[in-house]
C-alpha cells in the first residue's frame, strides 16, 4: 500500500530536525498539511516545567531558560526578549501548538544559538549606518535627521567593538548617499561575519520603542503584512543565514532593551533590500522613533546614544561568544 503524504510528512520532519540538530527531535503533529510542534514536546525535549500564569499566558520554564507564549498571538517572549512568530501560537485538539519553522527558525536559535552557529564567523562587523547624503530619513521635531544619527550611533559602536579587538567597517564614512545593494556588495568585499544595519523610526508622536528586524521566512508572511495576500515564496540569498539572523538579532535585541530600558518592540521580520541581499547573518535595528518628542531627547544625549551604542556593541559581542561556543 502506498503510504499516505500525511503520514510521511511528520516523519520526515521528524528527520530533517534530527539531522539539523545532531539531537532527538522534538515530537511534531501535522494538521491539514501543516506541521506543528506541541508546547508540550517542547516541554518534554528540553526537560522544562509547564504552567499557565494567566488566561492568555503559557509558560515554559527550565533552569536555564523561560519561554512564554501569549495565546491565539504571535508574541512569545524567550528569556525576557518579545520575538515575533511567523503564525499565532494556536491550539489544535487538546494541545497548544507552534507552526514548525516557528520553532526551529525563531524559538529554538533564540534559545541555543550556539547549537547552529558551528559554520559561523566571529571576527569581522560591517555596520551599516542607515540613509546620506540627500536621503536624510526620518526628521525629528527639532530637525535632526536619521542620517546623522545613524552615523554618530556606528562610531561609537566602532569604538566599542574595536577595543573589543574586533574588525570593524563603516558601509560609509562620510555624509553621502550608498545605494542599498551597494552597502552589501561592500559588506561582501570585507568578508563581513555580521551585518548590522542601524536606523530609527518614525510614527505617531507617541509611538516609541527600539525593534530589530531579521529577513522574513521564504513562504512566511512579514511580521507587518501578516494575513495580507499570500505571503511570498522567494528565496533570498539572506535566507541561507536564516537561523543565524535570528540568533543574531535576538541578541542585539536583548543587549539593547537591557542597555536601554526602551520599549521592548520585539525581534521582526522583514523583506528589507539590505537584509534579502546581505551576504552574511544580517539584522536591521530601528533604534528609536526620532518622531516621539521623549525618544528624541534620549537619542540626542550623551547618555542615550552610549546606552544605544552600548546596547548593540554588547549584543553582536554576545553573538560572537555563540559562534565560539558552536565550535568548540
Ligand atoms: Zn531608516
Amino acid at each position: 500500500m502506498k503510504p499516505k503524504i500525511n503520514t510521511l510528512l511528520p516523519i520526515l520532519a521528524t528527520l530533517l530536525l534530527w539531522a539539523a540538530t545532531g539531537q532527538s527531535a522534538v515530537r511534531t503533529i501535522t494538521s491539514k498539511g501543516n506541521t506543528y510542534v506541541p508546547l508540550n514536546n517542547i516541554v518534554s525535549y528540553y526537560g522544562m516545567q509547564f504552567s499557565q500564569p494567566s488566561k492568555d499566558r503559557l509558560r515554559l520554564r527550565n533552569k536555564w531558560h523561560t519561554m512564554e507564549f501569549e495565546t491565539n498571538s504571535r508574541r512569545c517572549w524567550v528569556n525576557g526578549t518579545l520575538l515575533w512568530l511567523n503564525n499565532p501560537v494556536q491550539k489544535i485538539g487538546w494541545q497548544w501548538t507552534l507552526k514548525e519553522p516557528d520553532f526551529s527558525k525563531t524559538v529554538e536559535p533564540a534559545i541555543r544559538p550556539y547549537a547552529f552557529l558551528k559554520q559561523a564567523g566571529n571576527r569581522i562587523v560591517v555596520l551599516d549606518p542607515g540613509h546620506g547624503g540627500s536621503d536624510k530619513g526620518a526628521t525629528s521635531p527639532r530637525k535632526i535627521y536619521e542620517k546623522l544619527l545613524t552615523k554618530n550611533i556606528a562610531n561609537r559602536v566602532r569604538n566599542l567593538l574595536q577595543a573589543r579587538g574586533l574588525t570593524v567597517y563603516l558601509t560609509r564614512e562620510t555624509d553621502k548617499k550608498v545605494s542599498l545593494s551597494e552597502r552589501c556588495k561592500i559588506a561582501s568585499r570585507y568578508r563581513a561575519d555580521v551585518f548590522v544595519s542601524l536606523h530609527a523610526d518614525s510614527g505617531t508622536s507617541s509611538a516609541e520603542g527600539a525593534g530589530t528586524f531579521v529577513l522574513s521566512l521564504p513562504g512566511e508572511y512579514s511580521t507587518h503584512s501578516y494575513g495580507q495576500d499570500s505571503a511570498p515564496t522567494t528565496r533570498y540569498p539572506g535566507n541561507k543565514y536564516d537561523v543565524a539572523n535570528q540568533a543574531l538579532g535576538t541578541r542585539i535585541q536583548q543587549h539593547l532593551i537591557k542597555s536601554t530600558q526602551q520599549t521592548d518592540r520585539g525581534v521582526k521580520r522583514a523583506r528589507f533590500q539590505v537584509l534579502r541581499e546581505a551576504p552574511c547573518p544580517a539584522t536591521l535595528v530601528e533604534m528609536a522613533f526620532l518622531t516621539n518628542p521623549k525618544e528624541e531627547r534620549f537619542v540626542l544625549s550623551q547618555n542615550g546614544q552610549d546606552k544605544l551604542a552600548r546596547g548593540i556593541a554588547d549584543g553582536i559581542v554576545a553573538y560572537f561568544n555563540d559562534v565560539k561556543r558552536a565550535k568548540q
